[in-house]
C-alpha cells in the first residue's frame, strides 16, 4: 500500500494568504487537493493521509504536519500552495516545485510530478527549485511544495478562479503520483462526495454506511454523524468532510 500525504498549505482564515481580491489561498490549494485524492482513489493499492484541517477553519500548524505524515511512514509527502509576489496585482506569473537541497528523491518525484501540473495550469514553467521550507526539511519521506500560479498575478488567477483548471490540476498530481509507483487503475471506480459546510442534512439518500466504514479506518478524514428517525426514514447530519460512495456521481457543497 502506497501511502501519499497530502496537504492544501494554510488554512481558509490565515492572514495575508489571499488575493488582492481577499480570496483564499487555501481555498485554491483545496480543490486541487480534492481533486488529487480524488482521482488518487481511482487507483488501486494507495491510501490518502490529509494533512491540514479539510474544513479550512483551523490552519494546523507544520509540525503536525509533517509529525502526521513521518508517524504514518507516508511514502510521500506534497504540500501544495498558491505563489504571491508583492500583495498587490502584478503580471507576474508561473508554476513552480520545491524539493529539499540535496534530496535526491525529492528532486526525482519534483521531476515526475511538475511537468504535469504546468501543463494542466498552462502557466509559465518556472522549474524545479530547492528550499529550505519546513515541511521538505523535516519530513522523513521524498516531499515536494507546489505552488501551482500566483494569487496576485492577473494572469494567473484567470486559471485559478476556474475550477476545472484547478480540478484538471489535482488530476495531473494525482496520474504523476500513480506513475511514480506504477500504480494501477481500479477497475470500478469508487467516486466522492466532499461536503464542505457546518452540516448538511439529507434524507435516505446515498449509503452513508459505506462511508462510514471508510472513515473508520482513518485512510480518509474524521467524519461525524448523526442521524434520527422520520416519517419511516432517517435523516443524517453529514458535516465537512470526504465520503466515499460506489455511486458514480461526484458531488461537491460548498459554502466557502
Ligand atoms: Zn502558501
Amino acid at each position: 500500500m502506497v501511502k501519499v500525504a497530502i496537504g492544501a498549505g494554510h488554512g481558509y482564515y490565515t492572514p495575508g494568504k489571499r488575493s488582492p481580491a481577499d480570496e483564499r489561498e487555501w481555498s485554491f490549494n483545496n480543490k486541487v487537493v480534492v481533486a488529487a485524492m480524488m482521482y488518487l482513489n481511482g487507483y488501486e493499492n494507495v491510501s490518502i493521509i490529509r494533512l491540514d484541517d479539510p474544513t479550512g477553519n483551523t490552519d494546523v500548524p507544520l509540525s503536525d504536519r509533517t509529525n502526521n505524515a513521518n508517524n504514518a511512514n507516508a511514502d510521500i509527502l506534497v504540500s501544495y500552495h498558491h505563489n504571491a509576489y508583492t500583495g498587490e496585482w502584478g503580471s507576474w506569473t508561473g508554476t513552480e516545485t520545491y524539493h529539499y537541497p540535496g534530496s535526491s528523491s525529492g528532486y526525482s518525484l519534483a521531476q515526475k510530478v511538475h511537468p504535469g501540473i504546468v501543463g494542466s495550469m498552462g502557466l509559465r514553467d518556472r522549474g524545479i527549485k530547492n528550499e529550505n521550507f519546513y515541511m521538505l526539511r523535516e519530513s522523513n519521506m521524498p516531499a515536494i511544495l507546489i505552488e501551482g500560479g500566483f494569487m496576485d498575478s492577473t494572469i494567473d488567477i484567470q486559471k485559478m478562479r476556474d475550477d476545472t483548471v484547478l480540478d484538471n490540476t489535482g488530476k495531473a498530481l494525482a496520474d504523476a503520483i500513480a506513475s511514480h509507483f506504477g500504480l494501477e487503475k481500479k477497475s470500478s471506480g469508487d467516486a466522492f462526495i466532499e461536503i464542505i459546510t457546518d452540516s448538511l442534512w439529507t434524507y435516505n439518500t446515498p449509503d452513508w454506511d459505506d462511508k462510514a466504514v471508510i472513515v473508520s479506518r482513518g485512510e480518509v478524514f474524521t467524519v461525524i454523524r448523526d442521524k434520527f428517525p422520520v416519517g419511516g426514514g432517517h435523516m443524517y447530519q453529514i458535516k465537512s468532510g470526504l465520503y466515499i460512495t460506489a455511486n458514480t456521481n461526484y458531488v461537491r457543497y460548498y459554502t466557502k
